[in-house]
């Protein structure tokens, strides 16, 4: 095994665990996986472990009963002569107080479990899969990595709400933004393919999958992001309704007698393009459906891409110029058709998208001509990855 640190990277939901295991010193996942569905007698645990894939149902009645049938596997495959040194946590809120990594403490979970009231979805499910691995793990480090370190010093005059200061100040209402890791990977790598130094660079980071996000990277730095003090605002996403007059939300509830909880399930799961569409949240059944003819899934489509774009517009402003605009996520990785429609409207910026490698390449590349003055990329976003390095630094 050498000198090589192991970290287990863990991704807790509400109802799902994922898991990585990281050869940090070959920078290689070893084995991943999910479990699915927990709660119920038919979870579903995936695994590639050697190489080698499996899926399983069984009952997995809580997450101390997924980690414990993740390590099961792991122990029989690779983990029997793996140690784990340290433990990383995807963690979705770090509120006002964490703007970096943090080694988890008794304060530190309790500041998760606390900042639920920002992403109630989210924080405490995160919390009970530190807890869990805490206890599996007791002798190892377990680091939180917040989704919104990276936004953590974006100016005031971005991040304020037009609402009485007091209030803001009182409760910490205020845009905190998300995908941190993924923006700040993506940016990275963007510096590499373009042989210039982060530091010298504006980018765009266009995060587009499930949940999506535009970022503003100031010479390495987040100074503006499209979603909010939740993951709620900014653009249409795949259930998630993106930014609404707040006068919506009073009207619904009135008219439609919804209560808190009624109206946060509407904005949070039966919005977004599938709420559009009627089709899916899926972006590949929207593609299929618009193709075909179906009008709200063109809607969904068209939206979504006119969303991407006035944020690029505006952020290109935010930055005064950009050198490079970068296109990550399930959506931004994979489908030619996002890119070409956002692009074909940033010829003022002087973006010019070259056709063959925007449809015919794979993985990390430049997708822009050679005389574009905006370099456009793709590049996949690995923020399990960027969980593990955090981990280890
Ligand atoms: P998450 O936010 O859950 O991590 P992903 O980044 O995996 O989500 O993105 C999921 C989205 O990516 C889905 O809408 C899916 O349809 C879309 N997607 C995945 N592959 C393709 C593809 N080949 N073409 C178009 N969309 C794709």
């Amino acid at each position: 095994m050498g000198d090589t640190v192991f970290v287990l990277v863990l991704n807790a939901g509400s109802s799902s665990l994922k898991f990585n295991l990281f050869d940090m010193g070959k920078e290689v996942s070893i084995a991943e996986g999910m479990a699915e569905r927990i709660g119920l007698n038919d979870a579903i645990l995936a695994c590639t472990i050697d190489g080698d894939k499996r899926k399983e149902t069984l009952a997995l009645p809580t997450h101390r009963e997924a980690l414990e049938a993740i390590l099961e596997r792991l122990h029989a495959g690779v983990l029997h002569d793996t140690p784990v040194h340290a433990v990383g946590h995807r963690v979705v809120h770090g509120g006002p107080k964490y703007g970096d990594s943090v080694l988890v403490t008794d304060e530190v979970l309790h500041d998760i479990e606390a900042f639920a009231m920002y992403a109630p979805l989210h924080n405490p499910a995160n919390a009970l899969g530190i807890r869990v691995a805490k206890e599996t793990f007791p002798d190892v480090p377990h680091v939180a990595v917040f989704d919104t370190a990276f936004h953590h010093n974006i100016p005031d005059h971005a991040r304020t709400y037009g609402i009485p200061y007091e209030l803001s100040q009182k409760y910490g209402i205020r845009r905190y933004g998300f995908h941190g890791t993924s923006h700040a990977f993506v940016a990275a790598r963007t510096a590499i393919l373009l042989c210039r130094p982060l530091r010298a660079l504006k980018i765009i980071t266009c995060h587009i999958g499930n949940g999506t996000s535009i970022c503003a990277v100031d010479h390495g730095k987040s100074v503006d992001t499209s979603m909010g003090m939740t993951p709620l605002q900014g653009v249409i996403m795949g259930t998630r309704c993106g930014t609404i007059d707040p006068s919506v939300v009073e009207m619904l509830m009135e008219y439609e007698h919804l209560d808190y909880a009624a109206i946060t399930d509407l904005l949070n799961k039966k919005s977004g393009l599938l709420g559009i569409s009627g089709v899916s949240s899926d972006f590949r059944e929207i593609e299929l459906a618009a193709e075909s003819g179906n009008d709200r899934a063109r809607l969904a489509r068209d939206l979504l891409t006119y969303n991407v774009r006035q944020f690029i517009g505006s952020y290109a402003t935010v930055l005064d110029g950009v050198d490079a605009i970068t296109f990550t996520a399930g959506i931004g990785t994979h489908s030619t058709y996002v890119r070409a429609k956002v692009c074909s409207k940033l010829g003022f910026l002087g973006v010019k998208l070259d056709p063959e490698a925007n449809e015919h390449g794979t993985g990390e590349r430049i997708i822009s001509t050679p005389d574009s003055r905006v370099v456009v990329t793709v590049v996949p976003t690995n923020e399990e990855l960027m969980i593990a390095r955090e981990t280890v630094r």
